[in-house]
Formats: structure tokens, C-alpha cells, sequence
């Protein structure tokens, strides 16, 4: 049995049970009725630590809205912390990262797939969607594999080349959408509802949001001494989903206090820092970042509410930044992570300048994806690290 109390709409506040619904509040659909899932705290209090190291996501299963066994599980979670001495250095602020890129589909996108997917199984549905960038489109195709569901996905036409590529080797039916983010969005959710596919879409499906609380879990088992967690924001679901993990572990006496949330996002894809802080800017852009180039976030009041809840602020960074700081933490400490991550860097340098951050501060920065995927945007990153073209013959190879 799960310890899920009600589901509760972000709008209205109605609640629901978990039979009742499968989506969003009926009375709000769209943008803003999303479902908070709410559980049976008081109870959870004492029953709940997970003592030791955290193998995958599971050892969360008391906190997941999921009915018990079985569930879908490739390795997801309990990801490393690794400190980060020279990109500390160089930033002039003690920097830890969260390394999501280990990940079974190389994103932390997994944490919410391993429970949509477990939900998908245990309702007896045959066929997940999603709406995707690219990343949680990997994602729920490697989880719909594992778990023997077929996997339909709308992405934008113009993705990056491996994120096309790795949900069709998860067998996965990939629809590139002529458009943007939102155009695929919208023709995943009319097409899902109308052929009853179960649409793992972000800001849609309320499970995908609560597999991600994981990630504010083994935070705030971790890395309770930060003062700031740093992550960028797309739909604003990662951010808004591991705050409340956070926030759950602090409620339920599992750690002692919380981090403030640092909110990053790409000048050309500004909605969610526009909103936090007021200052709206031409509303039109473009950026490197792919997983974060999202026009109308659907998680941008959740998201709002987490950066004012914690404490914590919203700052933009432009794609030079970005691409700087892609390069700083593979030249620093061996990380290769995709633009969307780099500019949680970007964003811990601007918001020191700022005065937001302090130099006394303690900040884990969230890697949430691998370099991999988009190796032709790591290209322009990688300018200027030598790469010299070698006959056969060794005495051309050059000094160093
Ligand atoms: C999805 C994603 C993000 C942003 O998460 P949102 O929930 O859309 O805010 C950041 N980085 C990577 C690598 C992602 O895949
Ligand atoms: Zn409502």
C-alpha cells in the first residue's frame, strides 16, 4: 500500500484520490492545474530512513506514490556527490556537484521514468508518451523497454542528433514534431488523450514529477551542510520536485535544515526567472542549452514557489557563459555534462558577482545530464583545446 493521502490541485486546491484522476485537476486543465501529491506524513515519520548508501531510487519506495511490487528498475539514482577542488577554486566559492550524468539513460530524467513507467505497469496501460526536448524522451523509452510497454514520443524536428537516435534503439516510435517544445506538447497530450496512451508528459503526469523528489532526498542526506543548491530550469519541474524532496526529508527529521535554491536559466529562454523576479525581458530568444529552451514552462508557478520557499533566487546566464563553463568543469574535474547543466556553473559565478552568493557559502551545483548526447554544441565549447592532425610518421607529432 502507498502512504499517498490525496492529490491536490495547484489552482484550486481540490483534492483528489489517486483512482480519481490520472492527469491534471478536470476543473484546471492545461498549464497550472497540475496534482501535488500529498502523503500520510505522520505515519512516514518514524518508519522511514534509509540507512547506508542509497543503491537506486527504490530505497525510497516508502516516500513513492507506487503500490509495492514490482517496480520498474534500471539503476536509477544514488548518484555520486563529488567535490570539485579546482572549478572551486577558479569560481572563488566551495562548489560540490551532483552528477546525474551516470544515470541508466544519462539523465537525472530517469528519477521520474523509473516511477511513471512503475504506474504505467501497475494501471495495466500498454503505451507511454511524452512531450520531450530530448532527454526525458530517452528516458521513458529506455524505461518502457525495461518494463515491455511500447513508447510513443513527440519531439521538436530540430534536436540534437543522439537524442534522436537513443529512444529509437529503446524501440521507441519517435514523432519529430515541425515546431518547438510547446508545438510537440500540445500534439502529445490531444494525441495521447484522444488513443488513450499514458502521457508521462512533464507538468502533465503527476508521477513523473514525484520520482524526481528523489534527487532532494539524497541531498539532503548528503549535502546537508549546503547553503545553496544550484540547478537549471527548463519547465521548472527538476527544481520545483527536488525542493520538495528536500523539503519532506527536513519535515520528516531525516536532516536538519534546508538549502536555498539557486534557479538558473538561458537569456533566450527566461520565463521562469522572469516571473520570480519581476523583470520581464523580450520574451523572444534562442539558446545552446536545448534542455532547458522552453518557451512556456509548465512548471513555472511550482518552480516560483520553490525559490521563494527555500530562500533562494533566480538568475539568466547567456550561451557564452554556458559554454565557458561546460568547458571549466571537463578541464577541472573530468565532467563532461550537456550546456543545461554547464549553466548551473554560470549561473553560481553570476549569482556570486550579484552578491546572491557569499564566498563563505557552501553550494552543490546539479549535473543533470551527460556531454554526450550533443557532442556538436561541445564542439564550440572544446574551441581552443588543441586537437593537431598526425601523419603515420611519429616524428611529426609536435612538442608540448
Ligand atoms: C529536463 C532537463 C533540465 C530541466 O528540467 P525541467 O524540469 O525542465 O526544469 C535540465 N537539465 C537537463 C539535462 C534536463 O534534461
Ligand atoms: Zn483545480
Amino acid at each position: 500500500m502507498t502512504h499517498v493521502e490525496a492529490l491536490t490541485c495547484g489552482v484550486c486546491g481540490r483534492e483528489f484520490s489517486p483512482g480519481e484522476v490520472t492527469y491534471t485537476c478536470p476543473a484546471h486543465d492545461g498549464v497550472g492545474g497540475s496534482l501535488d501529491v500529498r502523503y500520510e506524513y505522520d505515519a512516514l515519520a518514524g518508519a522511514f530512513d534509509v540507512p547506508g548508501t542509497v543503491e537506486d531510487l527504490w530505497a525510497f519506495a516508502p516516500l513513492l506514490p507506487v503500490d509495492g511490487e514490482p517496480v520498474v528498475s534500471l539503476g536509477a539514482g544514488g548518484t555520486p556527490l563529488l567535490d570539485a577542488p579546482a572549478l572551486s577554486a577558479d569560481l572563488g566559492v566551495s562548489v560540490r556537484v551532483k552528477d546525474e550524468t551516470g544515470n541508466p539513460t544519462g539523465s537525472s530524467k530517469d528519477r521520474g521514468s523509473a516511477v511513471a513507467v512503475t504506474r504505467a505497469r501497475q494501471r495495466g496501460r500498454s503505451v507511454v508518451s511524452c512531450a520531450s526536448t530530448g532527454n526525458a524522451a530517452a528516458s521513458l523509452a529506455g524505461y518502457a523497454a525495461r518494463a515491455g510497454l511500447d513508447c510513443r514520443i513527440f519531439v521538436p524536428a530540430d534536436l540534437p542528433e543522439a537524442k534522436a537516435v537513443q529512444p529509437r534503439v529503446y524501440g521507441a516510435d519517435v514523432l519529430a514534431v515541425e515546431g518547438d517544445y510547446e508545438d510537440a506538447s500540445r500534439v502529445c497530450h490531444a494525441t495521447a488523450t484522444e488513443r488513450g496512451w499514458y502521457d508521462c508528459s512533464a507538468g502533465v503526469n503527476p508521477y513523473m514529477f514525484e520520482g524526481k523528489r528523489t534527487l532532494g532526498f539524497e541531498l539532503a542526506r548528503d549535502a546537508a551542510d549546503a547553503d545553496w543548491v544550484a540547478m537549471a530550469m527548463g519547465n521548472g519541474c527538476s527544481l520545483a520536485a527536488t525542493w520538495k524532496g528536500m523539503a519532506e526529508s527536513d519535515r520528516l527529521g531525516l536532516s536538519d535544515g534546508t538549502a536555498r535554491f539557486l534557479g538558473v536559466q538561458a537569456e533566450g529562454a527566461s520565463a521562469i526567472h522572469d516571473r520570480f523576479t519581476d523583470e520581464w525581458g523580450d520574451g523572444a530568444g534562442e539558446t545552446a542549452a536545448d534542455s532547458i529552451d522552453v518557451a512556456a514552462p509548465h512548471s513555472a508557478k511550482r518552480a516560483c514557489c520553490a525559490l521563494a520557499d527555500s530562500g533562494g533566487d533566480a538568475v539568466l546566464v547567456d550561451d557564452d557563459a554556458i559554454l565557458r563553463a561546460q568547458r571549466r568543469l571537463g578541464e577541472h574535474e573530468g565532467l563532461f555534462v550537456e550546456p543545461a547543466s554547464a549553466a548551473t556553473v554560470a549561473g553560481v559565478e553570476r549569482a556570486l558577482a550579484a552578491g546572491v552568493i557569499d564566498p563563505a557559502d557552501e553550494v552543490v551545483v546539479v549535473a543533470t545530464g551527460t556531454g554526450l548526447k550533443d557532442t556538436r554544441t561541445a564542439g564550440r565549447a572544446a574551441e581552443g583545446g588543441r586537437r593537431v592532425d598526425v601523419d603515420s610518421d611519429p616524428d611529426t607529432v609536435p612538442e608540448f
